[in-house]
């Protein structure tokens, strides 16, 4: 009994990591065997499974058996060839191996030195990949910028606004939390409310404007300035706009140049959310649709949306890394 309730060594990870790596790699082979869309009813899973956790340990056979008969069903296939839904989110054989590295690791890396290759290769690969996205060099670690990993685009969008509030209220006081407005289109992603709502900005300063057929659903800058001036003169404070490079409805974009101007006229923090379409501008061809990107203070694309990375992998590029520092160490006025 007591040797069974030992942790594996090294030897037993060898022969059920393999046997874990069959599984997978016969899961790909039949993977169009499957439903796309999992066909089980809710609920499904607590009559397949004991009230209670098992008190003794089970083979391992048994445990892929149970995988293959109650979990598999319960699955909607990602990685099926037959998935159209949503948008492109498949991982692929290279990011999975990678994964088992890391896994395997258990890195923790949310310092240097509680491991100083992870940090350190964190900002390595996202100064290679910033520059196969052509991002201007202030994007780039050796300078005051820098990319860093979120788990997703909403975590991106939170740091940011998170920073550029801060950023704000130390100029303006604290006080003035309740007159800062956020500005973005209507096709924008649900993460920026959401973010709004934790950074505490007041649900009515958070102004979503209306993009038209007339635009291909992009904002209009005319519109964006007349809002802004309208806000001024009211008292309020501008003091985040966020642009997207390719909208989860329809791929808009918006016109990055000329919103750009408008936020650094009126001394605001612009954000560029390609967290679906960014992936495809590492191809010469589609990174026009990145342009303007020159005006902003942070970039953020999926890794795991459209660049055959498992989830999550969300890369985001600050032109001033300072403002991410301080908001976590300074205390505001
Ligand atoms: N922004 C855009 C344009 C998106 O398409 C999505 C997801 O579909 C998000 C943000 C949110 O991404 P995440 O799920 O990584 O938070």
């Amino acid at each position: 009994m007591e040797n069974r309730l030992k942790p594996m060594d090294a030897e037993q990870l060898r022969e059920y990591g393999h046997k874990m790596v069959d599984f997978i790699a016969d899961y790909y082979k039949t993977i169009e065997n499957f439903p796309v869309l999992s066909q089980v009813e809710p609920g499904y899973l607590r009559n397949l499974l004991p009230d209670s956790a098992p008190n003794q340990p089970d083979s391992f056979q048994h445990v892929l058996d149970d995988i293959q008969a109650k979990i598999l069903p319960g699955v909607t296939h990602w990685q099926s060839p037959n998935y159209f839904a949503y948008y492109p989110s498949n991982s692929s054989v290279a990011g999975f191996v990678g994964e088992m590295l890391s896994a395997g690791l258990n890195i923790v890396g949310f310092s240097w030195i509680t491991s100083p290759a992870a940090t350190e290769l964190e900002m390595i690969v996202l100064d290679w990949l910033a520059k196969m996205l052509k991002l201007p060099e202030d994007f780039l670690s050796a300078g005051q910028g820098g990319g860093v990993i979120q788990g997703t685009a909403s975590e991106a969008v939170l740091v940011v606004l998170l920073a550029a509030r801060d950023k704000v209220l130390r100029r303006v006081g604290k006080d003035a939390l309740e007159k800062l407005v956020v500005y973005a289109s209507d096709q924008m992603h649900s993460s920026l409310q959401k973010a709004c709502q934790i950074a505490g900005i007041h649900p009515e300063n958070c102004r979503l404007l209306k993009a038209t057929s007339s635009t291909n659903y992009a904002l209009s800058p005319e519109f964006l300035s007349e809002t802004i001036s309208q806000d001024l003169t009211i008292g309020l404070i501008p003091f985040f706009l966020c642009a997207t490079v390719g909208t989860t409805s329809s791929t808009a974009v918006d016109p990055l140049l000329s919103l750009g101007k408008i936020a650094k006229s009126n001394g605001m923090w612009f954000h560029v959310d390609a967290a679906y379409a960014g992936s495809a501008c590492v191809c010469p061809e589609f990174r026009h649709y990145m342009d303007g990107v020159e005006e902003a203070d942070s970039f953020n694309m999926n890794a795991h949306k459209w660049f055959l990375t498992n989830f999550d992998c969300s890369a985001l590029w600050v032109k001033a890394q300072a403002f991410l520092l301080q908001f976590a160490t300074t205390e505001l006025a």
